[in-house]
């Protein structure tokens, strides 16, 4: 059984997926063109925004967002402390300091009385200007907004949404990638609507803002004129392959991959959630399943139960084993308050194989195992 099954996406959708590099090996333009300008119109509307700006993967849209606000040293940024690195790796790149935040128990993400308590030390502290938040939408699930945006109203914080992982996901219609002032998505291989290779985006309503990262993504450039510099900026850019993949991607993404892995997840959840603690997905939310990720009682218990499993040849990840605020390359440079229950969970969780195109052979698999490993524990 594969983790995420990505040969098999390809054989499904091979015609499709063939068709769109031939027409870009054929055009003989790889670097731009109308196929990005294409994808960037289809994917805002997608998400229902103004603007959507590609570039080269999620960790550049995130620190071109950050540069667009002028983000930089001496400058506070609120993020989870359980949350893939770049979303941290962004800011402390800009000489910024990550402030880490933890996260709720059940959704595993940003904890909004967490987040103000952040905020209200920093701003005790009076060294630190608090500038922006970045909720993560974890595995999918979009975060708390609802709570955190006016948090971030109330202490004039930008929004910054990390969608890397969250599209697809929505909450009361609304998509991912639409609650932040800006928010940003990747399509590295393996997210919810990934590509052949890197790729990223951003997303905003901000005409300004719009304008200030087209210019940085291409080399700080004058966006009239390509060689009249006016700022110091970085070379971030989609490819126009992955472009033209993506473009069918996204169809097939809206028309069968998101609602197929929904509806596999609810197969799974609904005969294993009484014997599991599953990341919970509040009312109105919906998940696009970035991974399908538990909670086991202890170290010792994920550690058997991850033996048991390979066993079984069913795989199983750990996103993410530290918390972090505990990272070597974290260290001196962020707050870390005491984030009890990032700690709980990372030493607890694990994530299990799901996709859109997992057979009905694989999905009473990973029940049965699942509920075998129980039975044998106790
Ligand atoms: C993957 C990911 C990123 C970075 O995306 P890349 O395209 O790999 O640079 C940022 N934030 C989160 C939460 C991610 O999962």
């Amino acid at each position: 059984m594969e983790f995420r099954d990505l040969k098999k996406q390809y054989r499904k959708n091979k015609r499709k997926i063939n068709s769109a590099i031939k027409k870009v090996l054929k055009e003989g333009v790889f670097i731009g063109g109308s196929p990005v300008q294409e994808l960037e119109d289809k994917l805002a509307e997608y998400v229902g925004v103004k603007y959507c700006i590609t570039c080269a993967n999620g960790t550049d849209a995130l620190t071109l967002v950050l540069m667009a606000w002028g983000i930089g040293p001496g400058d506070a940024v609120f993020v989870p402390d359980f949350t893939f690195f770049a979303t941290a790796e962004a800011p402390a790149f800009l000489g910024a300091t990550p402030v880490f935040v933890d996260v709720d128990k059940d959704t595993f993400n940003m904890d909004p009385n967490s987040l103000e308590q952040a905020i209200n030390e920093v701003n005790k502290e009076g060294h630190l200007k608090s500038k922006v938040v970045i909720p993560v939408d974890l595995f999918g699930l979009p975060a708390d907004y609802d709570r955190i945006v006016p948090i971030a109203k109330k202490y004039n914080l930008f929004v910054l949404e990390d969608a890397a992982q969250g599209f697809g996901g929505s909450l009361r219609n609304h998509k991912a990638g639409s609650f932040g002032d800006a928010s940003i998505t990747s399509f590295f291989p393996v997210k919810p609507l990934g590509c052949y290779g890197d790729g990223g985006a951003i997303f905003t309503e901000d005409d300004n803002l719009m304008e200030i990262i087209t210019s940085l993504k291409t080399h700080g450039s004058n966006n009239n004129d390509k060689y009249d510099n006016i700022r110091i900026g970085m070379n971030s850019r989609l490819d126009t392959i992955q472009a033209e993949i993506l473009k069918v991607k996204l169809d097939i993404f809206k028309d069968y991959e998101l609602n197929q892995i929904i509806k596999n997840t609810v197969t799974i959840k609904s005969k294993l959630s009484s014997i599991y603690k599953f990341q919970m997905i509040p009312d109105k939310y919906i998940s696009s399943y970035a991974q399908l990720s538990i909670i086991l009682q202890s170290l010792h218990e994920r550690e058997n139960f991850i033996r048991f499993l390979k066993a079984k040849n069913i795989p199983t990840y750990i996103y993410y084993k530290k918390p972090l605020s505990t990272l070597i390359a974290m260290n001196q440079r962020s707050i870390n308050m005491k984030n009890k229950v990032t700690h709980h969970i990372s030493e607890r969780i694990v994530s299990i194989p799901i996709g859109s195109y997992l057979k009905s052979k694989e999905i009473k698999k990973i029940i049965s195992t699942l509920i075998l490993f129980k039975r044998n524990e106790n």
